[in-house]
């Protein structure tokens, strides 16, 4: 039975009409201190005026306090992010990383650039890590690191990720650009493996356009970090770093990469962070409302949420069953939805289309061919994908879920029951 039986025709049809990409403005004391530094010129990252502690170092400071470790480097995206973080974590040239098979394509992207090589890992029903393949695959490959992506913010059972890693002597890099507040057990997210990775992309839960930060408890790892990150010789200026004489072991064969994070980037981030907590409880809410109406569709799954994971969702996703529609109809349900307001992304499309991306669509990374990972495969056949602004209200919520809802009986219908007879459940 389809929700709206009975209703379509007297009711006529519900559109959603705002923008689901359009997201919240940067806030007032953002733009004020934008503006501040624009009249005053002083862009780069590093001053050469002692009076005044420039945004990055501010940002990288109050960063490090907010994840409660020691350092932090601000970078100028979430892949460079990750690139340092696996470099500065010793990944060399031919190095083995694993990943999770559903992730972004800046992932793959980023061990390839550090001159390594990506060993997919499968994906369970929730979205997240295998933990048998990832425990098979972290022998059977002899992978010394794990790349792990909190793709689409899920967050696997991390206390049995640590303990595989362990095990192998897998040293782990967090991928964090989905997840800066969210956490498993309490315990946030980038805090768990050697280094932290985060994104400041406008669709992430800081928004400067473009931006990555790396945290760290290690003082290794942060100097080659900052140094990698192009610190020049001014990295006394960074205020979450390790000790000075740490960095005489490295600044003479860390190589200067230029992916500095500018100050203009960091004034818009710092007013962000003080609001985090609470943007997340707001962005939960908004998950909530959603998956009250959408959980009781019949086939229409969305992923279980155990208690412990403090999920923080800027988007949400969930997998239409084969046994509600065919693939044709599938294809038929997104363009209603979309038709009506709500743009849904579809991974099983056979082409990448804006952000959606799939393993075989990475043609330079070992294993991407079909069955490789057969989990993963069936699952992101089948799933769905939509933004979720912030500023949703529940009745935005209803609405979109009613088109959701709406688009899944419309494409229940084929051509032939245009008289109105369903063809499916
Ligand atoms: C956005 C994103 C990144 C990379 O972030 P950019 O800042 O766009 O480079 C990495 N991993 C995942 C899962 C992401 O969603």
């Amino acid at each position: 039975m389809s929700v709206l039986d009975g209703h379509c025709e007297t009711m006529g049809e519900v559109t959603f009409a705002g923008d689901l990409s359009a997201p919240d403005p940067i806030p007032e004391a953002g733009i004020d201190a934008a503006v501040r530094l624009l009249k005053d010129g002083r862009l780069f990252r590093y001053g050469e005026d002692r009076n005044s502690i420039p945004e990055a170092a501010l940002l990288e400071q109050e960063f490090a306090a907010y994840q409660g470790r020691k350092y932090c480097v601000a970078v100028n995206s979430g892949g460079c992010a990750l690139f340092i973080a696996l470099k500065a974590a010793g990944v060399c040239p031919g190095d083995k990383v694993l990943i999770n098979a559903f992730t972004l394509a800046p992932v793959p992207g980023a061990i390839a650039h550090a001159g390594g090589e990506a060993v997919l890992v499968d994906i369970d029903d929730r979205y997240v890590v295998d933990l048998e393949d990832l425990d098979r695959k972290a022998a059977a490959s002899g992978a010394k690191f794990l790349l792990l992506s909190f793709m689409r913010g899920h967050i696997p059972d991390m206390d049995a990720v640590t303990g595989i890693c362990a095990r192998h002597g897998v040293t782990m890099i967090e991928d964090c650009a989905h997840t800066m507040g969210g956490g498993w057990d309490g315990r946030l997210t980038g805090t768990f493996g050697v280094a932290g990775c985060f994104s400041a992309q406008t669709f992430k839960q800081v928004n400067s356009g473009e931006g990555g930060l790396v945290v760290t408890d290690d003082e290794d790892l942060a100097a080659r970090a900052i140094l990698l990150s192009g610190s020049y010789m001014l990295y006394a200026q960074h205020r979450a770093r390790p000790a000075m004489d740490v960095f005489e072991r490295h600044r003479y064969t860390t190589p200067n990469c230029s992916m500095r994070m500018s100050g203009l980037v960091a004034s818009l981030l710092r007013p962000q962070l003080a609001t985090l907590d609470e943007r997340n409880r707001r962005w939960r809410r908004i998950y909530d409302c959603l998956a009250s109406e959408l959980a009781p569709v019949n086939g229409l799954n969305l992923p279980a949420r155990p208690a412990k994971e403090d999920f923080a969702p800027t988007s949400m996703q969930f997998s239409v069953s084969p046994d509600l529609l065919s693939d044709q109809q599938l294809l038929r349900f997104i363009q209603n939805a979309d038709a009506h307001g709500v743009h849904v992304k579809w991974f099983g499309a056979p082409d990448p289309i804006g952000f959606t991306s799939r393993h075989d669509h990475w043609r330079y990374v070992d294993g991407t061919r079909a069955g490789a990972v057969p989990n993963a495969d069936r699952v992101l056949s089948r799933l769905c994908d939509f933004r979720l602004p912030l500023w949703l209200s529940d009745a935005d919520c209803r609405t979109i879920a009613a088109v959701l809802k709406q688009a899944v009986a419309a494409a229940g219908y084929t051509e032939s029951d245009a008289g109105g007879i369903k063809s499916s459940a």
